[in-house]
Parts: C-alpha cells; structure tokens; sequence
C-alpha cells in the first residue's frame, strides 16, 4: 500500500513555488499578494484561515488578514469585495466559508474578480474549468489532480466513484476526472445520498474519491482489492483515549481499508495540506496573469 502523503507533496510544491518568487523578488518585484477575508468567530473557519496565511509566510507571499464581525452586513462585506477587487497590490483573495446566515455566499461569490478568485467558484472560472479552458480551479480538487500527477497514480479508463455532488469537491472533480487530460480520462460516476446500492458501486470503483462528511463511511467491504482511495472528509470525532477528547477522521476507515488498497490518503496529512498547497498555487497563476 502506497500512502499519498500530502504533507510531504505539499512541501515539495511549496518548495518550488517558494523557489520562483525569490527569483521574481530578486528582479524587485513585488511578491504575490493573498487575503484572506474572515466573517464572524467560527473556530474551524479561524483554523483554516490560520493555516493559508501560515502557507503564505512560507513560500515568500505578502498576506493579508480581514477580520470582520458576525454582524457584517451583505453589503459591508460586497463593499469591501469591490474595495478588493480594485486593489493593485493584490493578487487573490478568498472569502472563507460558511458565511454567516444573513449572507447570501452566491451573491458574495458572484461579486468577486474572477481574477482574484483563488478558490476558484466564481461561474467564469467553474465554467472556463468545465469547458476544458484555463482556469483559476476549486483548491480541493486542483489538489487532488496534483497528487494523481505527481505520485504518478494511473487515472485515464479507470472507473472513478465520486461520493459527493456538492459545487466545492464532489462535481468539480467529477468533473476534472472526466476531461480528456492526464490525469484525468477516467469514466466517472457521481454519487449522493439518492444514489442505490453505493457498496456495490464502490466496489466497481479502481478509483475512490470520498467526500460526503460521513466519518469512517467507506468500510473495508465496499473497496476492491487494488483500488486507488482519496479521502476528502475532515471529521472531529469524540475521542476519550484522545488528549483533547476528540480526534479527526475522514470519510474512509483508514485501518481496515488501506489493508486492500493500491494507494490511500489518510486524514489529517493528505487531502487537507493539499488544498491549501493547491491555493497558493491559484495565487502564484493569478499573479503571473495580472503581471
Ligand atoms: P457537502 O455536505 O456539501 O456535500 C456532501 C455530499 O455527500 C452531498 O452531495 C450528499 O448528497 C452526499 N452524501 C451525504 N450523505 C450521503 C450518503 N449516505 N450516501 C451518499 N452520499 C451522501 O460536503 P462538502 O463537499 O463540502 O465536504 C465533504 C467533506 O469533505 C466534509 O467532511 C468536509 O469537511 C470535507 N472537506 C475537506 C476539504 C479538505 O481540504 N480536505 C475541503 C472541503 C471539504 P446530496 O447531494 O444528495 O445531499
């Protein structure tokens, strides 16, 4: 069995994009430029945020942090898009989701510069993606496509089982499977909680990509001998033997599973870092495009 630690992938990528802006900032430009914009306390929101502006320090990026109230109106927040978007000296930003519930996040993410959308979900860049156009890609997905590619795992005519349909994970990569590239080529199927007979579904699958928030769904049972499993799921669970009382799992049962498999992610250390990897990446992009 193969671990596809994203840990170790993401260091190497980091490394490389560090590489390119000491050359860009010898030339004395400036370095590439991330905010982040962060809406009312959530502590899981706070802890993702932390970690991309962590990643921005070490690969040489300028960053910004906009902290605002969980009373921030819709159009405060539109308000300080626009600000956003029109700054020179910024090359991305992301929004962080979930936004509190008196704000509409369509109408947030349609406001956003498709330029300076690093996360990738403002419709010009989803729709460039879908159409097989340069595009600014979701982070999530992007980073499942870099570990396909650079731990050389096979994906063209395999069967991938997608679990999950929702606009972040489950129907961009369904999507980014699909196309006619490499990675990629895959004969995808994508499931959701309407689907029949997943078990069976998943044990046709070469490829698994698990994103349901689920933990500990895909058992040892449901996975052929062989296959290739990606688990996207960040679940805390309780924990008593756990010196916090709770730990995190994905969506796969990692113990029994990885026993069957080609290739397995484990959580925390694989999809996770590799999102955040996959951001900085849309950074670097979006600063050579608005050079
Ligand atoms: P959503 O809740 O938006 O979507 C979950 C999807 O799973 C839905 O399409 C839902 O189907 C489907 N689903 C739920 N229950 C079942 C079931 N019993 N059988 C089949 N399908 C089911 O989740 P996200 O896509 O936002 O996130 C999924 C997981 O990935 C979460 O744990 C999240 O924390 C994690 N995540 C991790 C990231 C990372 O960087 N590692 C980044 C983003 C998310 P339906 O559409 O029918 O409701």
């Amino acid at each position: 069995m193969k671990l596809l630690d994203g840990v170790y992938l993401s260091g190497l990528i980091r490394k490389e994009i560090a590489g390119r802006v000491m050359d860009y900032c010898r030339n004395e430009f400036r370095p590439p430029h991330l905010a982040a914009v962060l809406v009312g306390n959530n502590p899981a929101s706070q802890a993702y945020v932390r970690n991309k502006i962590k990643a921005c320090e070490e690969v040489g990026f300028a960053s910004t942090l906009i902290k605002k109230p969980e009373t921030t109106s819709q159009s405060e927040l539109l308000e300080l898009i626009h600000e956003l978007n029109e700054n020179k000296e910024l090359d991305g930003y992301i929004v962080q989701l979930p936004l509190p519930r008196h704000i509409d996040e369509h109408e947030v993410n349609l406001a956003i510069d498709p330029s300076k959308d690093v996360d990738g979900f403002h419709p010009n860049n989803f729709g460039r993606m879908a159409l097989g156009l340069p595009a600014l890609k979701p982070a999530t997905p992007k980073g499942i496509m870099m570990m396909f590619e650079r731990f050389g795992i096979d994906t063209e005519g395999k069967h991938c089982v997608v679990l999950g349909r929702s606009n972040i994970v489950g129907t961009p990569i369904s999507l980014l499977m699909s196309k006619k590239t490499r990675p990629g080529n895959s004969t995808v199927t994508m499931a959701h909680s309407k689907t029949h007979d997943l078990p069976g579904l998943c044990r046709s699958a070469d490829i698994i990509i698990a994103a349901l928030g689920i933990p500990l769904f895909v058992k040892e049972d449901m996975v052929k001998e062989g296959a290739v499993v990606i688990d996207v799921g960040i679940n805390k669970i309780l924990d008593s033997n756990h010196p916090k009382g709770h730990r995190l799992v994905g969506d796969v049962d990692f113990d029994s599973v990885s026993k069957k498999c080609e290739a397995i992610t484990p959580v925390p250390g694989g999809v996770g870092p590799m999102t955040i990897t996959a951001l900085i990446d849309n950074t670097w992009e979006a600063f050579i495009a608005n050079r």
